[in-house]
C-alpha cells in the first residue's frame, strides 16, 4: 500500500466493517409478522385476531402484558410467559436474511474490508439466523449474552476493534438501530451508518455519519470507501447525498 506515496496511516491497516444482524442482514420483523399470522392460523383466530395480534405486538412496553392481553382476549390457557417463551423459540429459524447479503458482504472482503458482527442476543439463537456461508464471512463476531456487555456499551464495540485489530479511525458501524448501532458506535468513537429503513432522522437521535435506506445501499456506500478506490482512505465525507451534518 505505499506505491504511488499514499501516507502512512494507510499503510496495511485493513478498515473494518461492523453489522448489527438483526432488521439489518436479516428480516427480523418479517419473521415476526410471519410467526403471528402463523399463530393466529394454529389457533383459528381469524382475521380480527390476526390484527389483534399485530397491534399487540406493536405495543410499546413488557410483551408480557401483550401476551396477557392476548391470552385474555382469546381465553388461552397458557401463561402470558410460557406463550412469550414459545413464541420466541419459534422465532429463530423463521428469520431469513435479506437476498444479496452474502454476496454483498463477499464483495467487501474482496475489497480489502475486514467484517465484523455485534449482535445483542444469544449466541445459539442468533447464529441460527444466518445461513453458514453467511456466519463464515465474519472475521470477528462478538454476542452480548456470551460478552456479558450490550449494545450501546461501547465496551462491546471495543472489544471487537481489539480482536480485529483495527482502530476507530478505520471502522464503521453500520445498523437500523439508533441507539444500539449508531449512538453506541459515536460514543465509541466510530463512525456509523444508520440503516433507515426510510424513517426520518429524529432530531433528538445520535447523529450517523450517513443515512442508508438499506443495507445495501451502506454496502455500496463502503465500497466507495474501499482501500484503492477513489482517494485511497476509507474517511471519505463526499459520497453520498445523505451525510449527515
Ligand atoms: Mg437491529
Amino acid at each position: 500500500m505505499t506505491a504511488n506515496g499514499v501516507s502512512s496511516m494507510d499503510h496495511d491497516v485493513k478498515p473494518l466493517a461492523i453489522f448489527d444482524l438483526d432488521d439489518t442482514l436479516v428480516d427480523y420483523t418479517g419473521a415476526i409478522l410471519v410467526s403471528l399470522d402463523m399463530f393466529a392460523t394454529e389457533r383459528s383466530l381469524g382475521e380480527e385476531g390476526r390484527a389483534f395480534l399485530r397491534a399487540e405486538h406493536a405495543r410499546p412496553g413488557d410483551p408480557r402484558d401483550s401476551w396477557l392481553s392476548i391470552a385474555q382476549r382469546f381465553n388461552l390457557e397458557e401463561t402470558p410467559e410460557d406463550l412469550l417463551d414459545a413464541f420466541m423459540a419459534s422465532l429463530p429459524a423463521r428469520v431469513k436474511s435479506y437476498d444479496g447479503v452474502t454476496e454483498g458482504l463477499a464483495r467487501l472482503k474482496s475489497l480489502g474490508w475486514k467484517i465484523a458482527l455485534i449482535t445483542n442476543g444469544e449466541e445459539v439463537a442468533q447464529c441460527a439466523k444466518m445461513p453458514a456461508e453467511l456466519r463464515a464471512l465474519f472475521d470477528v463476531a462478538c454476542f452480548s449474552e456470551t460478552e456479558k456487555i450490550s449494545k450501546p456499551d461501547p465496551a462491546i464495540f471495543h472489544a471487537v476493534l481489539q480482536r480485529a485489530q483495527a482502530t476507530p479511525e478505520t471502522c464503521w458501524m453500520v445498523g437500523d438501530s439508533l441507539e444500539n448501532d449508531v449512538g453506541g458506535a459515536v460514543a465509541a468513537g466510530l463512525r456509523a451508518i444508520w440503516v433507515s429503513g426510510d424513517q426520518q432522522l429524529p432530531d433528538d437521535a445520535a447523529r450517523p455519519q450517513y443515512v442508508a435506506r438499506d443495507v445495501f445501499e451502506a454496502f455500496r456506500l463502503l465500497e466507495s470507501m474501499s482501500p484503492g478506490v477513489g482517494d485511497g482512505r476509507t474517511q471519505s465525507s463526499h459520497h453520498s447525498p445523505r451525510k449527515q451534518a
